[in-house]
Parts: structure tokens; C-alpha cells; sequence
């Protein structure tokens, strides 16, 4: 027997090109063969006779050749084969192009199984390109469900087929690590059978379970994974903070708290008391506040005596967060630093070395602040916000910083509750459900172009009234996607012709980091009126003066992205507005982006996209940090994600530090599972 981890070159037939071909679809191994599924299949299991055969729907059917194959050579390139076949029930014209397959194989008087689709017309049946094997030979490309895979230049699904049966006849598939006594409740093949059954199933119902059990296991997998993290974690020792003081800093403050985000401070400071390290995702829809109670638990953990690192995903996001804190915290006694990769050496230098020193207490920075090069007095809490750019694996890398530091996620991106169980299962959750008092809701319109005029007048009414408008276009240039505003040539109309008298920025991201940030930092300052962005603005930014979001072409956006880009404005005390600009026609489209009119309510928003468009949509999947999942589709098998989660959090109550080989060999392929998100990642 051969093993999972052997090279798949010591299979017949894999030769260092073909091997070479496989590498395209990361095959090296037996194993990884035998873990590259299909997509999807072809049933071709059903037998009928000639008569019974109907138009457009393929089936399989036996039927004796009755005459010598006859190729006419009509232009260079073109080679027509035709034959006539028969079964007892009737008589059928077969026609092949370029075939020298069929036309040397069929031979006059023998008996075929043959696969293919009738089409009629006033001559009678006729039939192109069937394929075709003798009714002795093994079932290959007739009389059985066809795996379809994921194929690549050179290789065709025949010869993947082959290898991978090839390599199951040698090798047994994965070890079982599902629990027998969960595949029973759950209606689950065994490994065995379902590595077998998802290559080969005897029946389109056997292609399902096994792609069933493969969904399950993997959610299973992943979910262990974020229990086992969870629970490594919470053996971990982290001196309770004795301070708990927290008057000074609400003194501080310019206004009261909400109710939310006192709750969330004292969740945050009931985990600080545990001595344990903190894990807690901070979830708010925009403009909820997040910001100050993120400078609550700083503020906490510097009376403590720890430091803090605060990141965020930009530059112009951590500048903000400076600021805001920078202001607050100096008339505490608290110092604030500044650390980006656009800085000075010298500014950088100048800033890790009082970081290292103890000199500065909060340190606000992007991904800069992760490198080897800083080093901390005593980091007690690193603090990351707009979450969904930092993965799980990159949660994990955070909290080895420092000595098991607290870790708070921040995220404006409101989640389910369903996905963020599935996607924060290792994390505490607290949420802002509540707006500061005051906000008054962005009034929200649908129009279509016929507005123009409208919606022009109002641009210039803002800009007169000295507030500041963002226009969001799908595309950054003309003709990447036909009939859509592009960024670019929008921002050009609206300067030359439309607003020759405004001041008109233009960004988006395939501009430089440094000139993104100075575009951005410039309509901050409020030096231009109008903005003409793709969704590169969508994280986080903060501009008070900005009240008026036009968006072109709304309906090329997610539900929760437009919620997201609205939250742009509204952040002063001015009544803000959104305009959503559309030419669709399409009830449903129309009916969805109308639904945005009505409600502000983020959560209530992204359960509406989570249902209409499914998880990969909703995070942008590249961001999201999961795991790159073989066969799951998030959006599909929620269900089965629910209970995979079930399944997997008692089998790690119960099992998840024992050292019984099954108990063992899980561990190793959630290793496995992590490090394959973490490779997919950056
Ligand atoms: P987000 O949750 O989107 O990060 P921020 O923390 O940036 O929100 O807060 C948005 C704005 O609301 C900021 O200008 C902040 O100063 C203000 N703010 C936060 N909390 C309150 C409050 N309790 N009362 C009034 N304004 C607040
Ligand atoms: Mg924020």
C-alpha cells in the first residue's frame, strides 16, 4: 500500500510533465489528489433505447454499428465523420468533427454503449459527437456518474480521472475523524466510503452524501480549530488588572457615553479582572462609538501599567485614531505615539525606542506596528480595528506579541449572528446596538437618471453650503466593466464640464499608497467639494463635514458595502444624505436597494445580504481571512455549518486534550486546515 504523503510521480502515467501540470492545481501528493474533489457531475447513468431517447436531454443507449464509419474532408481544419448506428427500436445518424478516434475505433457490425444528446430537425434525429466505450469495458465515460474537476492547461478531466482512481486502487484515503456516534446523528458517510463515493458515486445521491460528509467536515474541522484556539488560550495566565478606576476618563470626555458603549466597557473590563487573556470582538455599525471605548480599555490597561497597540488598516485610519486619542489622553497623563510605514526612519526610530522604553503608553500605527522591529516595554493589550482584515491566523500572530496580551477586534462590518459564530467562534462578542444621541438618520434616496439634473443641483447646494460630497463609481477606469461609471473619467466629466467651478478629487486603489493617503487627507482638511472615489473609502474614514454619498450604478453593490459607504457621512451635526443611483430596471434589484431606503439598521441589513448574496460576497472572501474551504460553500450550507459547530464544540469538551490517536490525528489536520488559510493569505 502506498501512502497519502507519497509524490503522485510513482503512478502510472505521471510523468515530470504531467506532474508539472498537476503542481498547477497544487497536486503533489497521493493525498492531495485524492483531496481534489469535483465540482460538480454528470449523471450518465441512464440506459435507453433509441426510440426513447429525447431532444436536448443526453443519455446513454446501446446500439450495433451498421455501416464502415465514412470521413469527408471538407476544408483544412474540418474533418467530418459520420456513421449510422442501430438498436432494436431504431435507427440513428451519429456525427463526429475532427474525430479520428471515432472514425478508426467504430467498427462495422460491433455493439457500443454510447453517451450524447438527440437533437431533431426535418431529417430525422441526429446526434453530434457522442462519446462512446465497448459495452466490456470498464465504465469510464458511459453508465455511471462523471466526476467533473477543476481542470487546468493540458490536463483533461479523462486524465484526472484516471490518476485519481489510479491512486485510490493504491492508497486508502484520510483516517475517519468524525466520531461514529456524530455520523450516525447526523446521517454521515464514513471516510472511507465518502473519499471513495466522491470520486466514484454509484448514484447522484451518493455524490451528494459524500460531498455532504466533506462540507461537514471541514466546517467541522474549522470550528475545532477556533475551539481548540479558544481553549489554549484560556489556560493562559495574564495578571489580573488591580485598577479599575475609571472616573478620570469619563471626566474627560466631551459628552456621555450610550448605554452600549457602557456595557461594552464593562464586559471589557470584567476580562481584564480575569486574569486571563481577552478575546473579545467589538462589533458596532458605523458611527456607534467604537473609538472611545477602545480608548476606555486603553486607558485601563495604562493605570495598569501596560502598554497599548492600537492598529488599523490604513494610514489615514491610524492619523485619525491618533488625533482623536492624542486629544484625550494628554490631559491624563497617558502619551500617545505614532508609528506608519510612510514615517521618517527617523520618526520611527525615535517613536520604538520610547516604545520600547515604556516612555509612550498607546501606540497607533498600521500593520508597521506588527514587525519585528517593535518591542515593548510591557504590551498588555493590542486593540485591531475594522476587523475583517485581519484573519485568523493573523489574530494568532497579534496575540504571540508581547506576552499574551488582551486582544480586542473591532469591526464596523455588522455580522449575522449565525456567520460571526462561525467566523469569531474563538472570540467574545460585545455589541453597539445604539447611535449616539442626537445622529440624525442619513436620509436615503433610489433614483434613476432621469435625477440628474436633480441630483447635480443638490451636489452644488452642499458644496455652497460649504459641506462636502463623496461620488462613488464601481469601476476605477472606462470600459473594465461595459456600462458602468468608471471612477476616472466620471471625476474628469464632473471637473470639466459639470463643476468646472467646484474642486474635484479623484481617488482610488490602484493609485499609490502615499497618494491615496494625501488625496484622502486633503478632502479631509476639506480643500476639495467633491470626492470621486471607488469603494477604496469605505473603511472607516472620518470626514464630519461630508453630507451627501452619491453612489453610481448602486445596484454593483452588496447591501452591507452601500450600508457601509453611507456611513460615510453623517458624522457631524449637519443632516446628511445618501443617493442611490441606479438604471436598473429589475423589480427584485429594485425592491433590495429600496430596502436600504427604509431601514439603518445594519444588522437587520446584512442578515437581508447574507440571505440574498451568501458569505462570499459579503466579506469580499479574500479578506475574511477563513480557510480556504475545499468543497464548503458558506452560502449554502449553513445548516450544515450549525451543526458541524454543534458537533465539533462537544467532541472538544469532551475530547480536546486528550492524547488518544483519533483525538490526536484531528488535531493535526485542523493544523493542517489553519495553515492552508494561513498560506492563502497576504
Ligand atoms: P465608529 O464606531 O464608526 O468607529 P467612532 O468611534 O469614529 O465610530 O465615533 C463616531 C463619532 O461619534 C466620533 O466623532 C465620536 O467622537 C462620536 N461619539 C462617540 N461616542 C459618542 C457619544 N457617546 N456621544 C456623542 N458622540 C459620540
Ligand atoms: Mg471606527
Amino acid at each position: 500500500m502506498a501512502k497519502l504523503t507519497d509524490p503522485i510521480t510513482i503512478l502510472k502515467g505521471v510523468g515530470p510533465a504531467r506532474a508539472k501540470q498537476f503542481a498547477a492545481l497544487n497536486i503533489y501528493t497521493l493525498g492531495d489528489l485524492i483531496c481534489h474533489f469535483p465540482r460538480g457531475y454528470e449523471d450518465r447513468t441512464r440506459l435507453l433505447t433509441i426510440d426513447a431517447l429525447e431532444v436536448d436531454c443526453p443519455a446513454c443507449f446501446r446500439a450495433m454499428v451498421m455501416n464502415n464509419p465514412r470521413t469527408n474532408h471538407i476544408r483544412k481544419g474540418l474533418d467530418i465523420t459520420k456513421v449510422q448506428v442501430a438498436d432494436h427500436t431504431g435507427r440513428l445518424t451519429l456525427t463526429f468533427f475532427n474525430s479520428r478516434f471515432a472514425s478508426e475505433n467504430l467498427i462495422y457490425g460491433r455493439e457500443y454503449i454510447f453517451y450524447g444528446a438527440v437533437s431533431g430537425d426535418y431529417l430525422g434525429y441526429n446526434m453530434t459527437n457522442p462519446v462512446f466505450e465497448a459495452p466490456d469495458a470498464p465504465a469510464l465515460a458511459t453508465r455511471r456518474v462523471l466526476p467533473i474537476y477543476p481542470l487546468t492547461a493540458g490536463l483533461n478531466n479523462a486524465a484526472v480521472l484516471r490518476t485519481v482512481r489510479q491512486a485510490l486502487s493504491i492508497c486508502d484515503p484520510p483516517r475517519e475523524i468524525l466520531p461514529g456516534e456524530l455520523r450516525q446523528r447526523f446521517g454521515i458517510l464514513g471516510a472511507d466510503t465518502a473519499y471513495r463515493a466522491i470520486h466514484e458515486p454509484k448514484s447522484m445521491e451518493e455524490a451528494e452524501q459524500a460531498r455532504k460528509r466533506m462540507i461537514f467536515e471541514e466546517f467541522f474541522l474549522f470550528s475545532a480549530g477556533l475551539s481548540l484556539m479558544r481553549q489554549a488560550r484560556s489556560g493562559r495566565q495574564r495578571p489580573a488588572f488591580r485598577n479599575l478606576e475609571m472616573e478620570d476618563f469619563y471626566g474627560s470626555l466631551p459628552f456621555t457615553l450610550t448605554n452600549a458603549q457602557n456595557r461594552a466597557i464593562g464586559e471589557i473590563l470584567e476580562d481584564f479582572r480575569r486574569g486571563v487573556p481577552m478575546n473579545r470582538l467589538l462589533q458596532g455599525d458605523v458611527g456607534s462609538g467604537k473609538t472611545m471605548v477602545a480608548a476606555a480599555a486603553a486607558f485601563c490597561a495604562a493605570r495598569n501599567g501596560c502598554q497599548t497597540a492600537l492598529m488599523a488598516p490604513t494610514e489615514i485610519l491610524a492619523e485619525q485614531h491618533y488625533a482623536s486619542l492624542e486629544k484625550l489622553f494628554s490631559q491624563l497623563g497617558i502619551r500617545v505615539g505614532l508609528l506608519t510605514g510612510s514615517q521618517t526612519q527617523k520618526q520611527k526610530r525615535e517613536t520604538r525606542e520610547a516604545l520600547a522604553a515604556g516612555d509612550i503608553q498607546v501606540a497607533v500605527g498600521t500593520h508597521a506596528l506588527l514587525t519585528e522591529a517593535t518591542t515593548f516595554q510591557n504590551l498588555g493589550l493590542v486593540i485591531a480595528d475594522e476587523q475583517h482584515r485581519f484573519g485568523v491566523a493573523q489574530r494568532s500572530r497579534l496575540a504571540a506579541k508581547g506576552s499574551d496580551p488582551h486582544l480586542l477586534v473591532m469591526s464596523a462590518t455588522p455580522i449575522p449572528r449565525t456567520l460571526s459564530l462561525i467566523l469569531y467562534g474563538d472570540l467574545e462578542v460585545s455589541i453597539l446596538d445604539e447611535l449616539p444621541p442626537g445622529r440624525e438618520k442619513v436620509e436615503t434616496f433610489l433614483v434613476g437618471e432621469s435625477y440628474r439634473a436633480r441630483i447635480n443641483a443638490f451636489i452644488r447646494k452642499q458644496a455652497s453650503e460649504h459641506h462636502q460630497c463623496f461620488v462613488v463609481c464601481p469601476a476605477v477606469e472606462e470600459n473594465e466593466e461595459l456600462g458602468v461609471k468608471s471612477a476616472e473619467a466620471w471625476a474628469e466629466t464632473l471637473r470639466g464640464t459639470v463643476f468646472p467651478d467646484l474642486r474635484v478629487l479623484l481617488l482610488h486603489g490602484q493609485m499609490k499608497g502615499s497618494e491615496k493617503e494625501e488625496v484622502m487627507a486633503s478632502f479631509a482638511r476639506g480643500e476639495a467639494d467633491v470626492l470621486v472615489a471607488t469603494t477604496v473609502i469605505e473603511v472607516g474614514v472620518d470626514v464630519p463635514n461630508a453630507t451627501l454619498m452619491v453612489v453610481e450604478d448602486a445596484d454593483r453593490f452588496g447591501l452591507s458595502q452601500l450600508h457601509q459607504l453611507r456611513g460615510r457621512v453623517g458624522r457631524g451635526s449637519a443632516k446628511s444624505y445618501c443617493i442611490l443611483v441606479t438604471h436598473n430596471r429589475n423589480a427584485e434589484t429594485l425592491a433590495r436597494l429600496k430596502a436600504l431606503c427604509k431601514t439603518n439598521d445594519g444588522f437587520r441589513i446584512a442578515e437581508e445580504d447574507l440571505h440574498l448574496r451568501g458569505p462570499g460576497d459579503f466579506f469580499g472572501s479574500r479578506q475574511s481571512g477563513l480557510p480556504a474551504f475545499r468543497v464548503a460553500d458558506l452560502s449554502l450550507d449553513l445548516a450544515t455549518l450549525k451543526q458541524a459547530q454543534e458537533a465539533s464544540a462537544q467532541w472538544i469538551a469532551r475530547w480536546g486534550d486528550s492524547d488518544d490517536p483519533e483525538a490526536e490525528e484531528l488535531r493535526r489536520r485542523v493544523g493542517e486546515l489553519f495553515s492552508r488559510a494561513e498560506g492563502t493569505m497576504n
